[in-house]
């Protein structure tokens, strides 16, 4: 199967999107790519689903225009209204996009330790962007209260709630699972990612897990400091947060209600350090010419942990989230690795790459 789906990629984008006109109708049908490198090192077959592809660059775009078509349908929203949300970036960002193609308003709260870049580009896609201090969910000034907070307080207004509204991972039920099913033509035998709200995985998982009549192994990658593994793994007993990631965009100190549809039927769940994200932050940039950001890697050094924990010859899918421009005065910065202790991570040959 490896070879027939080597010949997917980069030529099926091109020809789905050939005729599409606007935003809106180019989310989605992104292609999937072998790994080829890291599969011929682990003996079985890993894919990742280019989600950089996407208009708005990232996975995020199908749950932004999922959340957005799930709160016209049922009346919630009229044109000329805004929509209020709270982000680490993506979300905002396919958000601010569907907002232009639709007319509506956009106002993101967001943590104040995100990335310049994102909150740059948010600006410059007409986002109304609200920096707030990074406290934690059980904290009213969390960028999510706030987000709901200032939509209650206006007209015409919805807080799309990324993380509990389960629109979110229905978008990944209906668009990501299918494709990759139809792209492994039914073969695949794990599918494995990190989660911030958990759409991407409730949604793919679910959708291939019926699909194979519950063949399909699904599994939780995490970042440091989230909660998710130790509950997971506790079977739901116990809760503990340490430590931090430099990643972005996951790791979770709750169960959300998008994770929480889907959660009982996961295999198994793991941490990745940031040591292992960054190197192959690195390593897919110098071995499969991939420009990609320290979510998309975790899930990358997962899926190549799954293989070893699968028999050879396995079908492993994971996401590659997004691409690494939205990061890299952070990721290949020599001063910011130093900063977080990331300089001996990267083997002597990568550290070229390491240029700003
Ligand atoms: N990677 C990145 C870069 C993200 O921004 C996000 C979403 N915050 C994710 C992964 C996780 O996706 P999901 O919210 O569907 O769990």
């Amino acid at each position: 199967m490896a070879s027939a789906l080597r010949n997917i990629s980069w030529s099926r984008r091109f020809a789905t999107h050939s005729s599409v006109q606007g935003f809106n109708g180019a989310v989605g049908n992104t292609p999937l790519i072998y790994l080829k490198g890291l599969s011929k090192k682990t003996g079985s077959h890993i894919y990742g689903k280019a989600e950089f592809q996407n208009p708005g660059g990232s996975v995020k775009d199908r749950a932004a225009l999922g959340l957005v078509r799930d709160a016209e349908e049922r009346g919630l929203i009229k044109p000329g209204g805004t929509v209020v949300e709270g982000t680490a970036g993506n979300t905002g960002i396919g958000l601010a996009h569907v907002c232009r193609a639709k007319g509506y308003k956009c106002v993101i709260y967001m943590p104040n330790t995100q990335s310049q870049e994102k909150i740059d580009l948010l600006r410059m896609l007409g986002a109304d962007v609200r920096p707030v201090p990074a406290v934690a969910f059980e904290n009213p000034q969390n960028y999510n209260h706030q987000a709901r907070e200032y939509a209650i307080s206006i007209e015409n207004a919805i807080w799309t709630n990324q993380f509990d509204n389960i629109a979110n991972a229905k978008a990944h039920y209906e668009t990501t699972g299918p494709e990759i099913w139809e792209q492994t033509k039914g073969q695949v035998d794990a599918f494995i990612c990190a989660t911030g709200t958990g759409g991407t995985l409730a949604g793919v998982g679910k959708y291939l897990k019926e699909m194979s009549n519950g063949k399909t192994q699904i599994w939780l990658a995490d970042p440091p400091g989230s909660v998710l593994t130790s509950y997971i793994t506790s079977g739901g007993r116990l809760i503990e947060r340490s430590g931090s990631s430099i990643t972005e965009g996951i790791g979770q100190g709750r169960i959300t209600d998008n994770l929480g549809t889907f959660i009982s039927e996961l295999s198994g769940a793991f941490t990745v350090p940031d040591s292992k994200s960054i190197e192959m932050v690195y390593d897919l940039l110098d071995s499969e010419g991939l420009y990609v950001g320290a979510s998309s890697a975790l899930n990358v050094v997962a899926a190549v942990e799954l293989a070893q924990r699968l028999p050879k010859g396995s079908n492993i899918v994971t996401i590659i989230c997004d691409g690494a421009y939205r990061y890299q005065t952070r990721l290949f910065s020599k001063a910011w690795l130093r900063s977080k202790d990331l300089e001996d991570a990267i083997p002597p040959h990568l550290k070229k790459y390491a240029v700003l």
